[in-house]
């Protein structure tokens, strides 16, 4: 197990934003992530736990206690059903699981991070996410002081959330389990808009494998969401907000405010009859363009969602640009954007 003290935390995010660590332990192995675990809740001391740090937002004061860094490896697949260590890199996991012919986690190419970080906010993109296939979770519970095994529907997984999001300093995830498919080559059914019509396919048919896999990689990186030191677009924490999950009363709101401005807003059906709207379209249309700002924080070139380091900037540059985009969104339609990464010591 690796130590060091009074750790600089910027390298570690893929913002380059944050801090030191007063404390930062780099656990190899299960074992070495709990005995650090054990130690910083039996001195009372305050733990966070960093995978790829590419959904982090950590405040210029750093962290005043200990930063486990979980870098377990491990890589087990019997048939179908597939074990990652928490410390596995995510988008190298789902290569391999394409390289092995087996769909489910294919359309999550090319997403930052860790595989124990997916049940945690329940990662999606491209009309999947891991919700769908995640069977097992096994997890150290804080609490209790034992290793759990929660099954799928113990996860708690909605839209970005999870049971692991909702109790945020109970459980640190060692082991995910998935259940895949062996298609024939092919992926699981096209769900995404933008996917079927690059494919030529109506929604729901299956593609093949590999090119759905790259098609996404492809689609990623034209908006900047794969990863790319030489990129400052991509020195981000990804989407910045979620999209808005309006009520029918919010939802009737707003299409009184977009229509009087004309305005036609993207909207999908959620779950308990609300609707779910675009918080990149939002912002756009609030007057906050693609490379909006002036200072050492601004928009992504190639998406509105995605706020960025240009090189030189501090957590406050960025948080005070995720404010003025907040409150622009909020005075011009009424809606209010929640940010998706995880502050640490800081507030929007
Ligand atoms: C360019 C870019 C594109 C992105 N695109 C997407 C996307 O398409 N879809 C999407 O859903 N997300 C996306 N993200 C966000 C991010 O990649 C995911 O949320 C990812 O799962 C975070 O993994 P991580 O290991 O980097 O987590 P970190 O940033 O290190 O941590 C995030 C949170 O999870 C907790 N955590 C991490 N590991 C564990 C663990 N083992 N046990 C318990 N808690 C843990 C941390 O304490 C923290 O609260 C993107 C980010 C970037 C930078």
């Amino acid at each position: 197990m690796l130590e060091e003290l009074d750790a600089p935390l910027a390298p570690l995010t893929t913002l380059r934003l944050g801090g030191p660590a007063r404390r930062l332990v780099t656990a190899h192995t299960d074992d070495e992530v709990i005995a650090a675990v054990r130690a910083a809740d039996a001195a009372g001391e305050p733990l966070l736990v960093i995978g790829g740090g590419s959904n982090l937002v950590i405040g210029d004061a750093g962290f005043p206690g200990t930063v486990l860094r979980i870098a377990t490896t491990g890589f087990d697949l019997d048939g179908t059903a597939l074990e990652l260590a928490a410390g596995e890199v995510w988008a190298d996991a789902v290569a391999r699981t394409v390289d092995a012919g087996l769909a489910g986690i294919e359309f999550l190419a090319g997403i930052p991070g860790s595989a124990g970080a997916t049940p945690v906010q329940n990662v999606g993109a491209y009309g999947q996410e891991v919700a769908r296939t995640v069977t097992e979770v096994v997890a150290y519970d804080r609490r209790s002081g034992t290793t759990v095994t929660l099954g799928n529907e113990a996860c708690a997984f909605s839209y970005r959330h999870s049971r692991f999001k909702a109790e945020p300093d109970r459980y640190v995830v060692l082991r995910v389990r998935f259940a895949l498919e062996d298609a024939g080559g092919r992926s699981t059914p096209v769900r995404y808009a933008e996917v079927a019509k690059h494919f030529g396919v109506a929604q729901d048919e299956r593609v093949g494998l590999r090119e759905a896999h790259d098609a996404v990689l492809g689609l990623r990186a034209g908006k900047g969401m794969v990863l790319d030191a030489a990129d400052h677009d991509t020195w981000s924490a990804g989407s910045f907000f979620t999209n808005p999950v309006l009520s029918a009363e919010q939802y009737a709101a707003f299409l009184a405010v977009a229509a009087g401005r004309e305005l036609t807003a993207p909207a999908y059906p959620a779950p308990d009859g609300c609707t779910k709207t675009s918080a990149a379209w939002l912002i756009d249309k609030a007057g906050f363009g693609k490379g909006y700002g002036s200072g050492p924080a601004t928009l992504s070139t190639k998406h509105t969602l995605a706020l960025t380091n240009r090189g030189a900037a501090t957590t406050e540059d960025l948080l005070a640009l995720a404010r003025e985009i907040r409150d622009g969104v909020r005075a011009a339609f009424g809606v209010e954007l929640v940010n998706e990464p995880v502050l640490v010591g800081v507030r929007l």
